[in-house]
């Protein structure tokens, strides 16, 4: 079966009084819509990591996640669609939430690790599948140059020119992709990189190491709310306010900080009148499933 998915990420105009306000265009790349379970840059990362396990005949796709990951659900999908087997190893105890029961709706069979053991990922790899000659290693959030690879490609896809982009980072690799992108078609459109963890400024070790040529880009370290997964009351208001005012789904562990972030920066004079920029919606809806609770 060839790995491919038909790829409809069109390219949507939003608006807001705050954007005549500062006089900048803002449009919305939309990648959740490429797939309702392999979201958004998950399925870009993953086709080259895919492509590879059929290359060397591996059927049986091991992969890494926290309990709410997206990868592993997307991941799960994939396996689903495309004919492999998979296995997720979670970080943590025995959990059980709704992202993992739609993995193992896809049937991916579960581990669970405790924290210490889930650091070594290659010994874990070992440790459960040594024997399993069908095994491929895939690296947690689909971490990997094919993955950046995949990602450089929506890039092509753009029939615009932008001033800039805006995207959410969790391993680098997606923003990796991107910027090598915009290297690839020799665009000048500055990349905007928005960590969601605390301590972003490692963030740039992790993108530049899944860089084809040097690059010159922007860090956002002021949007990770607390860290990873962390939220606040202001996040929550925000991102309620852009559902109910745009009828595109954010959610607060990435998009909604992506967005947040692109936000302020307007309202900063951060962008030059007259800019045009593009948002990435990564997707990763789903992560709103561990957060319900925040929204009440
Ligand atoms: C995983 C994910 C990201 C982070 O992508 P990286 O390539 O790991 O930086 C961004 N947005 C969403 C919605 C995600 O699910």
């Amino acid at each position: 079966m060839n790995i491919d998915l038909e790829i409809f990420s069109p390219v949507h105009s939003i608006s807001n009084p705050l954007f005549d306000e500062h006089d900048v265009k803002v449009f919305l790349k939309r990648d959740d819509l490429i797939h309702p379970m392999i979201s958004g840059n998950k399925w870009r990362k993953l086709k080259y990591v895919l492509k590879a396990a059929r290359h060397q005949r591996k059927n049986h796709l091991v992969t890494f996640g926290g309990a709410y990951s997206n990868h592993l659900l997307a991941t799960a999908a994939a396996a689903a669609r495309f004919g492999f087997k998979a296995t997720g190893i979670v970080r943590g105890e025995n959990a059980d939430n709704d992202t993992l029961f739609l993995c193992k709706l896809h049937g991916m069979q579960l581990l669970f690790t405790d924290r210490e053991s889930y650091r070594n990922k290659q010994g874990l790899f070992i440790k459960h599948f040594a024997d399993d000659t069908n095994a491929f290693f895939v690296d947690e959030g689909g971490a990997s140059a094919e993955g950046a690879r995949g990602c450089s490609e929506l890039v092509g896809e753009l029939t615009e020119t932008y001033d800039h982009i805006v995207c959410a980072c969790g391993t680098g690799t997606t923003a990796a992709g991107i910027i090598n992108g915009l290297t690839d078609h020799q665009l000048k459109t500055r990349f905007n990189a928005v960590p969601v963890l605390k301590n972003g400024v490692f963030m740039k070790q992790e993108i530049d190491r899944f860089l084809t040529a040097p690059a010159d880009y922007d860090l956002h370290l002021d949007y990770h709310f607390g860290g990873y997964g962390k939220t606040n009351d202001e996040l929550i208001d925000f991102i309620k306010q852009f559902v109910a005012s745009t009828g595109i789904v954010i959610e607060p562990v990435y998009t909604g900080k992506m967005m947040y972030a692109l936000y302020d920066l307007i309202g900063k004079k951060y962008f030059k009148p007259d800019s045009k920029i593009l948002a990435i919606h990564s997707g990763g809806i789903w992560g709103l499933l561990g957060l319900k609770d925040k929204f009440v």
